[in-house]
């Protein structure tokens, strides 16, 4: 008797018509519930044969049984929400800022209805997209002018194009980053057209630097935040009012990527000080690009800022239409925005700034508080404790600052040769959770910080599904 006349499977007629397997047609559509089921018995066949599995019997309850789990998982959405228990607040790779709920009202109501997105309802004449968020850029800024696209890597690209392209773009070797994700000033500029003129030197660049640069194929000068470094020691660089004045001084645009870019000065919340939007501007930067998504607070964007007639030269461009920002977005910055013009209130109602501001000695109690839950949960070979830590803002804003912390440091008390791999393992059963959970291992730990643990109870109700592999 061959292996495969040895495995007895159910017909796939008959499968479908079984009690056990018609609540799944129902749930997932006949035709998915067809394929998985066939899928599966391809594999079961092809097993047998091999020698994997030897010859049996499957009954169509088992197999309902996995087929039903199959189709679950494949309905299940692969955009899931985790905790971010990290320590890095904007965490690129997590979704950065985390929206209030005005902006999240927004939203749905600009998903649900039409609305004006690109419609004057004052003249019932075509309106520009840019204009729903102008005003109130303009008062939170002083900018004169103001558009936005995607991101802020598009605002640059957009920006160095209208403004540089087939001229030269001055720019200090300090200043030559590379953000996460591959965006390079270098590469940038190249793409923009722009050719790029380095000056100075990494850690020392001087006015004299820039004023020699400069000459008849000058096109702008660029300033970038240098956002996830710092250069300490012996270092010099042009402040951006003496910078502006050289660079209007030969009539040439002076453009600042300030990156996280905050609309306030941060330090009024005890956070690192961060150079503000309407600073550089006051400086005399003539074009200033920031994120939305950074210490701003709000959804994916890029703002493009400042003098009136560059903005428009940059909104001619064709890129901008390539570049430009959906109705969502525009909606959910609109709220954030909105937010800004009542600072008082400005950390109790947008989130990011809510968690950035979190007090270490809040988060300690919290921590100490889940402590015997967790070691209970875990227990041995597990040592858990409640301990200071310190995390990060995240996003490039600050790379150096630590914001002052507590987390729950989870630390096996087994051999060193096998600390490794009972770390591996536990942060497998926390990323498998339903809702991942998601922490760093760091000197033989691994540590949950809790500075953005908001949601309590979704994360202790599903602690008891954790199983830690050995
Ligand atoms: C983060 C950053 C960017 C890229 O911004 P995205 O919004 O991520 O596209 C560009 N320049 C600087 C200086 C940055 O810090």
């Amino acid at each position: 008797m061959s292996a495969s006349s040895a495995l007895r499977l159910p017909s796939i007629d008959g499968l479908l018509r079984h009690p056990a397997c018609v609540p799944l047609a129902e749930r997932f559509g006949r035709d998915s519930l067809l394929a998985c089921l066939r899928q599966l018995l391809d594999e079961l066949r092809a097993s047998v044969l091999n020698g994997q599995l030897s010859a049996i019997e499957i009954s169509p309850e088992v197999l309902a049984g996995r087929v039903g789990e199959r189709l679950a998982q494949q309905q299940r959405s692969h955009v899931r929400r985790v905790f971010n228990l990290t320590g890095t607040v904007l965490h690129t790779n997590l979704g950065r800022a985390l929206l209030p709920d005005e902006a999240i009202e927004a939203v749905q109501m600009a998903a649900r209805y039409p609305l004006n997105l690109e419609f004057d309802l004052a003249s019932g004449k075509r309106g520009d997209r840019d204009d729903l968020i102008e005003g109130l850029i303009r008062e939170l800024t002083g900018a004169e002018a103001v558009t936005v696209v995607n991101n802020n890597a598009a605002a640059v690209l957009l920006t160095l194009n209208s403004l540089g392209a087939r001229k030269e773009g001055i720019i200090s070797r300090g200043e030559l980053i590379e953000i996460g994700g591959a965006f390079r000033i270098p590469d940038i500029m190249a793409r923009a057209g722009v050719r790029l003129h380095e000056v100075g030197t990494t850690n020392r660049t001087h006015a004299r630097d820039y004023e020699a640069a400069i000459g008849p194929r000058s096109g702008l000068i660029m300033r970038v935040h240098a956002s996830n470094y710092s250069i300490e020691g012996f270092t010099a660089r042009v402040p951006t009012a003496e910078l502006a004045e050289l660079a209007h001084h030969h009539g040439l645009p002076l453009l600042e990527d300030l990156g996280s870019g905050s609309l306030l000065d941060l330090t009024r919340w005890g956070l690192p000080a961060e150079p503000t939007v309407r600073q550089a501007l006051l400086d005399g930067a003539d074009i200033v690009t920031f994120s939305g998504d950074k210490l701003l607070g709000g959804p994916q964007a890029g703002l493009i800022v400042g003098r009136k007639e560059l903005i428009a030269k940059i909104k001619k461009n064709p890129l901008k239409r390539a570049l430009r920002v959906d109705k969502l977005t525009l909606a959910a910055l609109e709220a954030v925005l909105g937010l800004y013009r009542d600072p008082d209130r400005l950390a109790e109602r947008l989130p990011s700034l809510r968690l950035l501001t979190r007090l270490q000695a809040d988060i300690l109690d919290q921590a100490q508080r889940l402590q015997p839950l967790l070691a209970q949960t875990l227990g041995e070979p597990w040592s858990v404790s409640a301990i200071p830590a310190l995390g990060m803002i995240g996003s490039g804003s600050q790379p150096v600052a630590r914001l002052p912390s507590a987390a729950l440091c989870l630390r096996p008390q087994v051999s060193k040769r096998m600390r490794g791999r009972y770390l591996l393992n536990l942060e497998a059963a926390l990323r498998g959770l339903p809702i991942p959970v998601l922490g760093r291992i760091d000197d033989d730990a691994l540590w949950l910080d809790l500075r953005q643990l908001d949601d309590e109870p979704a994360w202790l109700v599903q602690l008891a599904q954790l199983q830690v592999a050995r």
